[in-house]
């Protein structure tokens, strides 16, 4: 039976956005909960932009290491050779990539003004696939951007001559969120149907549908016998209302009426790693998770009025659709309300034991101590904020890898 898989894109298209912002540790810590969190792939960023390339080459190193395994880590490119060709010298151990390109009418015209046209489309992407091949890829999905809008027998054309280029899979991008569950579940079968390649369906939520239009998709997949790869972001941020956000896509498989048993998620997916990884996605935004946020909000589990608390106290199937446990949720967050010494820029030796005592830390000698010191001191410099105990663990444990991660220079 097939089964649909996660690709997670908050280190690309979640901090692409406007307003949203992650450092390289931040990043990196993220795709180390995405690890856990057991997502199939994490588009961890773009190979032929500057200051990615110490982290994206430091995530590598720890991929080659054993810590950040099995995800798959996978940098996003346009599909010209050109990106292709700087991509590979950036970062010579990139293993997986996308290569991304407009498919739509509205964007050949109204973007591309004359310079592309749909059979020069084809022709870039083509040879961008066959040159990443060359170079060393071993997995390649090509993206349809703007799909949704794009002509499906265009579409389909397109996605063939990918897959004979050698491309894995193809990337439906509803890049405006303006399918229905009704429309991408049509528009991915009849492609599905016709490519017969696993197809991954990236959803925005312009319209409020990202997570029903991922599912749907998903479904059409797997009803024309082809995986599915769904594109999610931590907490759902993403360009303008958001991608899908990745704890729900998860919840709505599990649960969702005619979804569960009939539709398998990636056996890997980890839910109790949830609560962890979406709390310290939104200190490391600074943007709190809604109260309303399924699964992860403070109101998920609450209950209040007489009715609802009184059937939820007398069984939680009354209220709940599936428990708090699950998600990693219940346990009490204590909260220092007396002294605290925090580690920042300007951290001293003796405070900086304190806090890594307390996490059970031990350093060889001073030594070690006074590297690790500097390091955290960078790592605050790069946050601009406390750090925190993941942070603090990260650094201690790899301080060569912190090191070039923190590194950059214009
Ligand atoms: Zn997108």
């Amino acid at each position: 039976m097939n089964k649909i898989y996660i690709i997670d894109v908050t280190n690309r298209d979640g901090v692409q956005t406007s307003r949203i912002c992650l450092s390289k540790l931040q990043k990196t810590m993220v795709n180390i909960y995405l690890n856990k969190f057991g997502v199939f792939q994490s588009e961890f960023g773009f190979p032929f932009t500057n200051h990615e390339i110490n982290y994206l080459n430091a995530n590598l190193e720890l991929a080659e290491k054993g810590i950040l395994t099995p995800i798959r880590l996978s940098g996003w490119l346009r599909a010209i050779t050109s990106d292709v060709e700087l991509a590979f010298k950036n970062v010579p151990k990139l293993k997986h990539l996308n290569l991304s390109i407009s498919t739509s009418k509205q964007m050949i015209k109204y973007k591309f003004q004359g310079k592309l046209d749909y059979a020069s489309i084809i022709k870039s992407m083509k040879e961008s696939v066959i040159l990443a091949k060359q170079k060393g890829a071993e997995t390649i999905g090509v993206n349809a951007e703007d799909a949704s809008r794009t002509d499906l027998n265009y579409l389909i054309e397109f996605s063939l001559a990918a897959k004979e280029a050698g491309a894995n899979r193809i990337r439906y991008c509803d890049t405006l969120g303006y399918d229905s569950p009704f429309s991408i579940y049509e528009r991915v079968k009849k492609l599905a149907q016709a490519i017969k390649i696993p197809i991954e369906i990236h959803c925005h939520n312009d319209l409020g549908m990202a997570v029903a239009n991922s599912v749907a998709g998903a479904k059409a997949c797997i009803d024309c016998g082809v995986d599915a790869y769904i594109n999610t972001c931590i907490n759902g941020i993403g360009e303008r209302a958001g991608n899908a956000d990745l704890v729900s896509v998860v919840l709505a498989i599990k649960f969702a009426q005619g979804i569960e048993d009939k539709y398998k998620l990636d056996s890997r997916i980890k839910l109790n790693v949830a609560w962890s990884m979406c709390k310290y996605t939104s200190y490391a935004l600074g943007i709190p998770i809604p109260i309303n946020q399924p699964g992860i909000g403070a109101n998920a589990f609450a209950h209040e009025s007489g009715i609802h608390a009184d059937g939820a106290l007398k069984n939680r199937r009354n209220y709940e659709l599936y428990d708090f446990e699950e998600l990693g949720r219940g346990e009490p967050e204590i909260i220092e309300t007396g002294r605290q010494i925090t580690l920042g820029e300007y951290s001293g030796i003796k405070g900086f034991r304190n806090v890594y005592e307390k996490l059970e830390i031990k350093f060889k000698d001073d030594k070690e101590a006074t590297k690790i010191l500097e390091l955290a001191r960078y790592a605050n410099v790069h946050n601009q904020k406390p750090l925190v105990e993941e942070e603090l663990r990260f650094i201690a444990q790899y301080p060569d890898i912190a090191k070039k991660i923190f590194t950059m220079s214009p």
